[in-house]
């Protein structure tokens, strides 16, 4: 049998992928553009997606990209409602690894989410990175370190980031873009930034995996690139992060969540930035989740229905 890839040899490893499942136990909505949402149907996505993972049965781990839960899940519901959601990944047979979104954070504070999607952390950040084979780093960037939601309401960071709101969003209502021009339409208060001390340790991690020749796999739920999501989705300090990643050679993928709709781009630097599609937008029936085997050379991701399959070929002149 040849293989079913057509490339010739077997991946180092795979693993399983789902973005925006935003489940909540509401009648089905539409977004602010009039998008249809199945509030009630992406658990479904997600128990199929957890089925076909295990049927798979060589996948290392799964990344769940953020927002489990949608901000219209009744508050009084919100801790049952992330468990229920955080026990369906856990069916999978492997590690899952969480990133927070601000639908998330709608639900809970960090203090009570980051427990529950067991991201050890001192001071309430969930960036963190792991090593699944000797040759790969995935670093997991925390997109609400600098935010108005999540952290207790006189934290610093909320007030640094209420404070940025001001300045660069004159409406009053910080989730509108009204007035906003072309990039500037990012500083919304759904969205956030990354701070001072995550650059610096990005930059430790980056360093280091440069000293070990190992690829970087960089995951945000918030989209890192213009060229890949809509300018109302991405980081407010995507330049500053890309900036980061551009000095290095070693980040070959970005992978974020966020902008259900999804995207992909490959930047000036030869970065590949992969936007996922969301579970919560698949017609009943339908699906968005898949997973990726990951070559020395290339990452193949396989998506099932609406996301989208994407083969991500490493620039061969890097300097590896
Ligand atoms: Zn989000």
């Amino acid at each position: 049998m040849g293989s079913v890839n057509g490339h010739g040899k077997q991946p180092l490893f795979s693993f399983g992928l789902i973005s925006d499942v935003q489940y909540a136990d509401i009648l089905d909505g539409r977004s602010f553009l009039g998008v249809p949402r199945y509030y009630r149907h992406s658990i479904l996505v997600l128990q199929r997606a957890v089925k076909e993972w295990n049927n798979h049965q060589k996948h290392k781990f799964v990344i769940n990209f953020g927002d489990i839960v949608d901000g219209y899940c009744p508050k009084d519901q919100s801790l049952n409602t992330v468990k229920k959601i955080v026990n369906e990944f856990e069916m999978f047979n492997g590690p899952v690894h969480h990133l927070i979104g601000n639908h998330c954070l709608y639900n809970l504070p960090r203090s009570e989410l980051l427990p529950l999607f067991k991201i050890k952390s001192l001071q309430g950040h969930a960036y963190y990175d792991f090593s699944p084979v000797s040759d790969y780093r995935f670093v997991v960037l925390d997109g609400y370190d600098i935010s108005a939601i999540g952290w207790p309401q006189d934290h610093p960071r909320t007030l640094e980031a209420l404070k940025f709101l001001r300045e660069k969003n004159p409406n009053e209502d910080k989730n509108n873009p009204t007035g906003l021009i072309g990039l500037e339409r990012r500083f919304l208060m759904f969205n956030g930034g990354i701070g001072k001390e995550q650059m610096e340790w990005f930059n430790g991690v980056l360093q280091d995996a440069t000293k070990l020749k190992q690829k970087v796999v960089v995951c945000c739920h918030l989209p890192l690139h213009p060229g890949a999501s809509s300018k109302e989705a991405l980081l407010w300090n995507y330049e500053e992060v890309m900036n980061l990643i551009h000095r290095f050679n070693c980040v070959k993928v970005c992978i974020s969540g966020h902008d259900h709709k999804g995207g992909y781009y490959i930047d000036s630097h030869g970065v590949h930035h992969r936007v996922l599609e969301a579970a919560l937008e698949c017609p009943p029936g339908t699906n968005a989740f898949g997973y990726a085997d990951v070559y020395d050379d290339r990452i193949s991701l396989y998506g099932t229905d609406r996301m989208r399959s994407t083969h991500i070929y490493f620039d061969p002149n890097a300097d590896f």
